[in-house]
């Protein structure tokens, strides 16, 4: 994992696929503890490939025997997060689904005020992307602030006239203990030290402060279900494939003691065991997922296979459901207290 990105997509030929499995097997022997719970060395688990059709090539994964999760072994090219559906630009669509985020944004403040903070207080978005949740949590009375590392996600969340700090969580300016509650929604499986990340957050916050961590769960029924062409696995961005055990022992080893954790997710839940599953019969992994971010084009041999697949979108709402009632859903989100 100490070698450089390329720069350019891996290529799909017998001898890189070897280069890259004998590098993974010189990652897993280098990478000798679990990020997530640091109890047992990692071992070798599948190849998969690459998620999105502009980061082709295949992806070997390594597993925790303790607690489950996974990592990515292979490096992810330099430019994954301004590639493909990472590209930028509106989706398609977006003026229609605004209303619905704000609502599930509103929802990600819910789980903050059941686990009892509530406005006024400073809540620090950590990834804030354009500023969405930011301009949320201030309309609920909080005092919000965002992070955020890329310049487009900066600029982006300017033009909405929402001042963020460009950032990451390494290099960030926030004073120790100075938060009542901090977010981090769909960002940790991106990092490639969710350890060292963790433990920084828990020093921003106050004591008794709390995070919520929204990340995919790898132990969850829609991704054995998705197998390799699972929507949530998002290799190789998602350097980190965290079960909820996983997830938890990370957390407590930072001195945050999870105090709740969401399995009903309608923002993340649903349209991830359905896609998963259309994933099966189409070309293009995620097909409706990457023509709704320009990523992949309308006109495919996949639209009248995911057409055809409409009808089990209300399956999907109802399986997912039954799944959060059984505590395993696609997505989870983690509520934690600093101690
Ligand atoms: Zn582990």
């Amino acid at each position: 994992m100490s070698e450089p990105a390329s720069g350019s997509s891996p290529e799909d030929t017998p001898a890189a696929r070897a280069a890259r499995a004998a590098r993974a097997a010189q990652a897993a022997q280098a990478c000798p503890a679990c990020p997530a719970c640091g109890e047992s060395a990692l071992a070798i688990w599948r190849t998969v490939p690459g998620s999105d059709p502009a980061l082709p090539g295949d992806y070997a994964l390594a597993r925790c025997a303790d607690c489950g999760s996974a990592v990515t072994l292979d490096p992810a090219p330099s430019e994954a997060h301004e590639a493909g559906a990472y590209g930028g630009g509106a989706p398609r669509g977006s003026q229609l689904a605004a209303p619905v985020l704000r609502a599930f944004d509103r929802r990600r403040l819910t789980f903050l005020a059941r686990a009892g903070a509530r406005p006024p207080g400073r809540l620090l978005d950590v990834g804030a992307g354009r500023g969405r949740f930011v301009a949320q949590a201030r309309a609920a009375g909080w005092d919000a602030a965002g992070i955020e590392p890329s310049l487009r996600g900066v600029t982006g969340a300017r033009a909405q006239g929402i001042e963020l700090q460009q950032a990451g969580i390494e290099d960030a300016a926030v004073a120790p203990g100075s938060l009542q509650a901090a977010t981090l929604w769909h960002v940790l499986e991106h990092l490639d030290d969710p350890g060292g990340a963790i433990e920084r957050i828990a020093g921003w916050l106050a004591p008794g402060g709390l995070l919520v961590v929204g990340v995919p769960n790898l132990a969850s029924i829609q991704a054995r279900a998705g197998g390799p062409r699972w929507f949530h696995l998002d290799v190789p961005r998602h350097r980190t494939h965290f079960t909820v055990a996983g997830l938890h022992a990370l957390l407590r080893r930072h001195g945050l003691q999870p105090v709740a954790t969401h399995h009903l997710l309608a923002e993340h839940n649903p349209f991830g065991l359905w896609v998963s599953l259309v994933s099966r019969a189409t070309r293009t992994p995620s097909w409706l997922y990457h023509a709704l971010k320009r990523n992949a084009p309308l006109r495919s041999r996949d639209l009248p296979i995911t057409a055809a697949a409409l009808p089990l979108v209300p399956v999907a709402i109802a399986a997912e459901l039954a799944f959060a009632l059984g505590r395993r859903g696609g997505t989870v989100a983690v509520v934690a207290r600093r101690e």
